[in-house]
């Protein structure tokens, strides 16, 4: 072992030993596969175990094979053709197939699961809620898109989406998808300068909105903010402007370019064909949460998205027919994109949508909704699990749950303190937990346990899906070996991953593969212990380098949100004389307790005993709420900024959930000098 590696490897065991020491250690709880599980799932543990080397060892047969999952009109004779580079970057699966994604997750479905219902809707206000059938989705998707053919929309052409948690959302999506148009949703919550920036980057001349959007009982003006983005681009930027009345809100329509949807449908019938699209034609554009940086075009393709999508959800959430399945997110994010449409849908699958929020019109709401349409299947983020533990346990415990059998985390990394919560008080000890690593340029989820396959640790992402190879290198691009801590890339394609950035494919190659060359790099720190679980550390950026320590700031968040006094912490580094970097954590107490020069101390020392020494926090600041992006995430590179003093820099913000956020910080940072 060259010294390096056995530096490093000795410092994670001194470490492991120092966080054993400690309660709710990272590394030391393992939540073994149950008996029930490993003989109900689709795969047990040496069923993956042989899977994954028959993916590894020969992927072109593994995905030849796996391929077949979705129709195809035209089946393929190449499957993988993939280069990572140096030099060109090209990436092509199933090249030579011709398929059609709407028709694998709609006309297919009619002959044998016709009557079955493919989405739930459950409004935000609890008496509104829909059931809609695979022969209705037909119906809705086939109008959809005669509608929008009927407006010139072509196979190539892009359709920005701009709408709310309705089932429209579904249908325009899965209309785009029948003439061969590439959508690219912008989520509801964004501005209009936002949303104008993503509609000129990609040239789209087609906007789908609603009247107004509902969310927590509030309205959000979707349309007016679509006219005012509008007026932010050329006169003639945008021909059409199709609008779903959701609300009967009064907006101003322009009749020379806006239409209702409700209109423009009587107009046409419920029959239109699918186009024939080639395996490598785009699906969709989706930009990046801007957690960051400036966010990118990212462009996903039709057959190995598609494959991919629907394979790793029927592993992943172990889902069978006749289940109830619900992902939490918003289409507006990629896992609303593969988790609430593509993937479920091409399953046969019944998928629930949510238009509203947790804490609306209370914080049960969630578990209100699993216990009225009896969901089996519970998919959603570390940021509302936080925030709902925030409140305690009764509001959870006082609903039944007792449809719930799998339980899904996504977008950061999940604190083990509210991984024990998610198990023992929302899954009653009952559920595994799948906390799903991937990003939006993966298009699918690439490391996860799998239910019947792979026993738990809270907080690791754990292991591989079939035919993903992670890498863990050095700063130097060094691949390191066994258990060790570094960067995270990925050696070799697989069937979701990204084609290029929209109308940028220096910028896709620049970003993902030149930092290593010949691997595509995450951007995120990882590590890998004994068992060869990984444990996704935070984004690379968000590395702290303490004295010539390496730290992740998961890891010392998570010991901030191990004390019981504290809801959330987001911990980043800042210039240090001595050290190189200090340790500057920004800390959201739990409802009713005050912030004090006390609990400072007090929590200094704990961090000081969950991890050690080294991890001490130089200075903590209590803080009311986080800066997140709008799909929850921390915005660390943020919280850098001020933790350095750098107000006037803060970068693009125009992802940022609640901008009042950051002037309060920047406020009480100030105040205290
Ligand atoms: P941008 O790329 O614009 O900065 P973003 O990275 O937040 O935005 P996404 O693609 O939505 O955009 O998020 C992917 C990232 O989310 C991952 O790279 C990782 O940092 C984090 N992430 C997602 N799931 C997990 C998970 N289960 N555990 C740890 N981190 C996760
Ligand atoms: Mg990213």
């Amino acid at each position: 072992m060259p010294p390096t590696t056995r530096a490093r490897t000795l410092r994670i065991q001194v470490r492991r030993h120092q966080r054993d020491a400690g309660r709710d250690a990272m590394s030391d709880k393992i939540y073994e596969v149950s008996r029930d599980w490993a003989e109900r799932a689709y795969v047990d543990a040496a069923q993956y175990r042989a899977m994954y080397e028959a993916s590894a060892a020969d992927p072109e047969a593994f995905w030849a094979e796996h391929g077949k999952r979705i129709d195809w009109f035209t089946p393929y004779t190449k499957v993988k053709n993939t280069t990572f580079g140096p030099g060109d970057v090209s990436i092509k699966w199933f090249e030579d197939g011709t398929t059609n994604v709407a028709y694998n997750c709609v006309d297919r479905h009619l002959e044998t699961r016709g009557d079955q219902v493919a989405i739930i809707w459950e409004g935000d206000d609890p008496s509104e809620s829909k059931r809609i059938t695979y022969r209705e989705l037909h119906a809705h998707v086939s109008r959809w898109a005669n509608v929008l053919r009927n407006r010139n929309v072509q196979k190539g052409d892009r359709v920005t989406i701009y709408l709310p948690m309705i089932p429209e959302a579904a249908y325009a999506m899965l209309a785009c998808a029948r003439l061969g148009a590439i959508h690219s949703i912008v989520f509801g919550g964004f501005s209009p300068d936002a949303l104008a920036g993503r509609i000129e980057d990609c040239g789209s001349r087609f906007v789908i909105t609603a009247d107004e959007g509902l969310r927590g009982g509030r309205k959000v003006p979707l349309k007016a903010n679509v006219d005012a983005a509008l007026k932010r681009l050329a006169a003639d930027a945008v021909d059409h402007v199709v609008v779903v009345e959701r609300t009967g809100g009064k907006v101003e329509m322009d009749p020379g370019r806006d239409v209702y949807y409700h209109a423009a449908a009587e107009m046409v019938t419920d029959e239109c064909p699918c186009e024939e699209m080639n395996a490598e034609d785009p699906l969709f554009i989706l930009y990046t949460s801007g957690s960051t940086g400036k966010p990118k075009g990212v462009l996903h393709t039709t057959g190995g998205y598609l494959v991919y999508a629907a394979m790793t959800h029927q592993y992943v959430f172990d889902y069978k027919d006749g289940e109830v399945y619900w992902c939490t997110a918003d289409v507006g994010w990629v896992t609303g994109h593969s988790y609430i449409v593509y993937g479920p849908l091409a399953n046969g699958a019944t998928t629930l949508m949510f238009e509203g929020v947790p804490t609306y019109p209370s914080i049960s709401r969630f578990w209100d909704v699993v216990d009225k349409h009896d969901v089996n299947i519970f998919y959603t983020a570390p940021t509302a699990i936080r925030s709902l533990m925030g409140a305690g346990e009764e509001p959870v415990t006082k609903t039944s749950r007792k449809s719930l059998r799998l339980l899904g985390s996504v977008g950061e990394p999940i604190n083990p303190e509210a991984w024990e919560w998610y198990h023992r008080v929302v899954g009653e000890g009952r559920c595994p937990i799948v906390d799903t690593w991937w990003q939006t340029e993966t298009g699918g989820i690439l490391i996860t346990p799998l239910p019947g396959a792979i026993a738990q640790k809270p907080g690791s992402a754990t292991l591989p899906f079939f035919g993903v190879k992670p890498e863990i290198v050095d700063a130097e691009g060094k691949v390191l070996e066994g258990a060790c801590e570094g960067n995270l890339c990925i050696a070799d394609s697989w069937p979701g991953q990204m084609r290029t950035v929209y109308g940028d494919h220096e910028r896709f190659v620049q970003t993902y593969f030149s930092t290593y060359p010949g691997k595509y790099f995450t951007g995120d720190g990882c590590r890998r212990d004994a068992d060869g679980y990984y444990w996704i550390t935070g984004r690379v950026d968000d590395v702290i380098n303490v004295s010539g320590h390496r730290m992740g700031t998961a890891e010392v968040e998570s010991a901030l949100v191990a004390h019981p006094k504290v809801s959330e912490a987001a911990v980043v580094g800042y210039p240090h004389d001595i050290k190189g970097q200090g340790i500057y954590a920004y800390v959201t107490l739990m409802s009713g307790i005050e912030p004090s020069d006390e609990l400072r101390a007090e929590l200094v020392k704990h961090v000081r005993q969950e991890i050690g020494p080294i991890a001490t926090p130089d200075k903590i600041q209590f803080a009311p709420g986080l800066p997140k992006t709008r799909s929850g995430k921390i915005m660390r590179r943020i919280l850098r900024k001020i933790a350095e003093d750098e107000f006037g820099a803060l970068g693009d913000t125009s992802t940022l959930a609640d901008p009042a956020v950051v002037d309060d910080l920047i406020e009480h940072r100030q105040n205290k000098r």
